[in-house]
């Protein structure tokens, strides 16, 4: 089973894009609960971290890792 890794400052996709159309959030603040920002609309919001796992697609972008690719 694959482990998602996600640390501070990365860009994450979610299952479901935010309403504005982006499907883009930057992990802004980690804790118990986890506060994502949209990239497009810079709206913010806070969830527990259980739902944030359940809702994460993936990670876009590594703030830990530069991309090879890049
Ligand atoms: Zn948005």
């Amino acid at each position: 089973m694959e482990r998602k890794q996600y640390q501070l400052g990365d860009i994450v996709q979610m299952k479901k894009p935010h309403p504005c159309g982006t499907n883009e959030m930057e992990i802004i603040r980690l804790g118990m609960d986890i506060r994502i920002k949209c990239v497009g609309c810079k709206h913010s919001v806070l969830v527990p971290r259980a739902k944030f796992e359940s809702k994460l697609k993936k990670v876009l972008r590594s703030n830990a890792e530069p991309s090879a690719d890049a």
